[in-house]
């Protein structure tokens, strides 16, 4: 590694992270006798029914459920699909899993059939844990012998019949804890596996270890500077999906980790986010810039009581300066703070405007980099390391990084180089005081409303059409979801291929935000000799046929 390298550090020191710890022994640490959590203080509040779980309710689901998998068969290393929208049960089942030793694998519960099967499939899920209405989804997978575990739609896990040959949630919290012996883990060891599509090509299993998911934690939440992301008096509003690694990292595990009380949400309504916030007196408000942008166009806010509001952090995707500086002006009361991550790097970098003495932050920055890490910003011809308010590519180092991609040795190569620098695929730059600017993305991933869709993923689907010959798929500017798939199609010869056949075609085989928007038909994709689809030139094409 040559010398000059321009590496960019937190403005904060480091600190030591236990990062030897399994990740249940470090997130509820404080609740084992080596810290001074109160174990009657709650833990989880669940927004649909106000049940409420204490840190002590938590802790002990978390071994009965552990022990009920274990007794189904379920060993370290094995791989459970968790089906669920935000609930007390993804966490408690989050946590099972990961007290055993096993692996989570999270998926959308909106995912379509054969979406579900792909992934479960892929990750070689032994065990699904769903809900009784997601059942139907799973019906080939159960006949190839995928244990399914049914949550109880009323929430409250009270399934009477296995006449459908599911196994209900209720066996597995009235297990016997004390059957299960402490199970051995190691800091390298998978503990979840969510997809993600990385820079290019189709969605990988994304192993994450106990040292990763640790180090991740400890770098927003541990350390003298208690602020800075949450306390244990917080009340954390969690509707952002626990399926993808932002909830289940900075919000769910890292307000555990302090303490806090995690308030679940199945989904984002406007009007009820409201209600539950001033019911709760709710203090964090984590956001992705389709809900600012929902909050500042709203009448209703004047409606509520939302001074409680402390910390509003928006992350997932790019949030528009304009639309920051709205929501600020919105919420005078609430600090306003960005941070910046990929499912591969952990949190990459984290806004300091919390901090106890905190450091003026621009709007449009999405943070600073994040301690116990390095970064640096890439020449993306040369791959020289770019000094200040110099847009290249972002890379990041640190044990809070994947252990790589499953079964993918060449996609995990392609993504941290061998000094172990992960590539983000993202375009930014550092300013004169460590702020981080996101400015472009030099990956094919489109962003719709912060979730990923795959252009790979729907080219394949629009090729498998028999009068298709070739596809590709690119981003279209969006106002309310930022981004949208458009695909360009080449008919073959003599088809009379429609641009709905084509929508209804790949539309019903996909979740919701994969559907495609709208389809041009050209002559041919443009490829580089290499075979790689000349997206640039394509998005260019795109601008053109949208100003006609
Ligand atoms: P995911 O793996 O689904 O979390 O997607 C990660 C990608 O989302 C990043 O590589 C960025 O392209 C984008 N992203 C996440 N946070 C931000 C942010 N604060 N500003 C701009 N883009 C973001």
């Amino acid at each position: 590694e040559p010398s000059h390298d321009f590496i960019f550090r937190s403005k904060l020191p480091d600190i030591f992270i236990p990062n030897h710890l399994p990740l249940t022994d470090y997130v509820f640490h404080k609740f084992s006798g080596h810290g001074d959590g109160d174990s009657s203080t709650t833990c989880i509040i669940d927004g649909a029914t106000g049940r409420i779980l204490t840190y002590a309710d938590v802790q002990i689901n978390m071994q009965r459920i552990a022990a009920g998998i274990h007794r189904f068969g379920i060993r370290h290393g094995d791989v459970v699909m968790l089906l669920l929208p935000n609930s007390p049960e993804f966490a408690l089942s989050f946590l099972a899993v990961a007290y055993l030793g096993a692996v989570s694998t999270t998926a959308n519960p909106f995912y379509t059939q054969p979406e579900i099967a792909k992934q479960a499939k892929a990750s070689a899920a032994k065990m699904i844990i769903t809900k009784k209405c997601l059942v139907d989804k799973l019906t080939n997978l159960k006949h190839d012998g995928v244990l399914i575990v049914c949550v109880d739609d009323d929430g409250d896990g009270v399934v009477s019949s296995t006449d459908d040959g599911c196994v209900s949630f209720t066996e597995l919290t009235h297990a016997d804890e004390t059957e299960l012996p402490k199970p051995e883990i190691s800091p390298d060891d998978t503990v979840a596996m969510p997809y993600s599509s990385g820079t290019t090509g189709l969605p990988k299993g994304v192993m994450i270890t106990h040292k990763g998911l640790v180090t991740s934690i400890a770098q927003k939440v541990d350390g003298e500077n208690p602020n800075l992301h949450f306390t244990a008096n917080d009340v954390i509003l969690c509707f952002l999906p626990m399926f993808h690694i932002y909830a289940l990292d900075a919000l769910m595990l890292s307000a555990m980790r302090t303490g806090a009380a995690l308030l679940i949400v199945p989904r984002f309504e406007l009007n009820l986010v409201m209600e539950l916030i001033q019911r709760y007196k709710v203090t964090v408000v984590p956001v992705a810039p389709p809900v600012v942008l929902a909050l500042v166009k709203s009448p209703d806010t004047e409606r509520y009581d939302l001074s409680s509001v402390r910390m509003m952090l928006s992350g997932a995707a790019t949030l528009k300066k304009e639309l920051e500086d709205a929501v600020r002006l919105k919420f005078p009361n609430a600090i306003f703070g960005q941070g910046y991550g990929m499912t591969e790097s952990g949190t990459v970098a984290k806004s300091l405007a919390f901090a106890k003495n905190p450091f003026k932050t621009k709007s449009g920055a999405c943070g600073t980099v994040i301690r116990n890490a390095e970064m640096k910003v890439v020449d993306t011809i040369t791959g020289m390391s770019l000094p200040r308010n110099k847009s290249g590519e972002i890379c990041v180092r640190g044990h809070q990084l994947m252990k790589g991609y499953l079964n993918d040795p060449e996609a995990t190569a392609r993504t941290i180089d061998k000094d172990g620098w992960l590539h983000t695929g993202d375009i930014g730059f550092v300013d004169d005081d460590d702020e981080i600017f996101i400015v472009d993305r030099l990956k094919e991933l489109i962003k719709f409303k912060g979730y990923q869709v795959a252009p790979a993923e729907l080219e394949a689907l629009l090729i498998s059409h028999p009068d298709i010959d070739d596809a590709a798929v690119v981003a279209m500017k969006d106002e309310v979801a930022d981004e949208v798939p458009v695909a360009f199609v080449v008919r073959s010869e003599g088809s009379q291929l429609t641009e709905d056949d084509v929508k209804s075609y790949v539309n019903k085989q996909v979740v919701h935000y994969k559907r495609i928007k709208m389809v041009f038909f050209i002559e041919a994709i443009p490829k580089a000799v290499s075979g790689k689809i000349l997206r640039k030139d394509l998005r260019a094409k795109l601008e053109t046929e949208c100003s006609k």
